[in-house]
């Protein structure tokens, strides 16, 4: 009997946390497109330390080495063009109503209110304008801003980051998830499986198979943590079984 107690304790655990990701609201919008072209403002991002078109670059970077890779989702982001938008004074969701249809749009400027704390160095959001889904990310351009201070690979990987609340995702648990809530302490080469999970939920190639996924486990929202979805995946009942199977088959041995 112990070692079934232990059997079932340890199968609990394995099937506890198999996603860690959440959800930037409980039913975010989806692009509704297979190619998200993500657009860039005409904003000087002078407090940056980076030129524009610089950023811009990195942003092509960051988005192949990082969500591009994600062969289970439908979505393929591509670089898009720089437009004649400002996103002075404007906050992350003012700006993606700026947006075109389907696509993300990029700026600068020093007016979203954490910004004045110069260790928030980007923002991302996204939601329905109009009808479409649009997202957008905000660079700290405020003159206290560390964002000048970041490599190379620290901006490819906080920009995947914010690409993924552009997207539709809220932080994940998982301490070596590019979700993560902190990117300063590790270095972020590559999304965790996690990460993966994430964007194929959301953005799942074929929406039936999702259907049946959902079916096999409980799923709810916990509204409670910084107003995100919080997602568990349990399996409580799958669980039991090799309990009960242990006790059924019992007296066979
Ligand atoms: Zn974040």
């Amino acid at each position: 009997m112990k070692r079934q107690i232990i059997f079932f304790f340890l199968f609990s655990f394995v099937n506890q946390k198999i996603f860690s990701f959440t959800l930037l609201s409980p039913n975010p919008p989806r692009y509704t497109t297979g190619e998200v072209y993500v657009d860039f403002t005409n904003d000087s991002c002078s407090q940056t330390g980076f030129s524009p078109q610089y950023l811009f670059n990195l942003m092509e970077e960051s988005i192949n080495q990082f969500w591009n890779k994600v062969s289970s989702a439908r979505l393929l982001l591509l670089k898009g063009d720089f437009v004649d938008v400002s996103s002075a004074g404007l906050d992350p969701s003012s700006l993606a109503a700026e947006a075109r249809g389907n696509r993300i749009l990029v700026g600068c400027n020093d007016a979203v209110a954490a910004f004045a704390s110069g260790g928030v160095v980007a923002v991302g959001t996204m939601g329905q304008f109009d009808g479409e889904t649009k997202g957008s990310i905000i660079i700290n351009d405020h003159a206290n801003s560390e964002f000048s201070t970041l490599s190379d690979d620290k901006i490819r990987a906080l920009l995947a980051h914010e690409l993924g609340h552009a997207l539709g995702l809220g932080h994940s648990e998982n301490v070596s998830a590019l979700m993560y809530y902190s990117l300063g302490s590790k270095i972020q080469e590559k999304m965790s499986q996690d990460d993966y999970d994430a964007l194929t939920y959301l953005y799942p190639h074929n929406p039936r198979l999702m259907g049946l996924g959902g079916s096999c486990g409980t799923i709810s929202f916990d509204h409670s943590k910084e107003g995100e979805a919080k997602w568990y995946q349990s399996y409580f009942l799958l669980a039991l079984l090799p309990l009960l199977m242990a006790l059924l088959l019992r007296p066979l041995f």
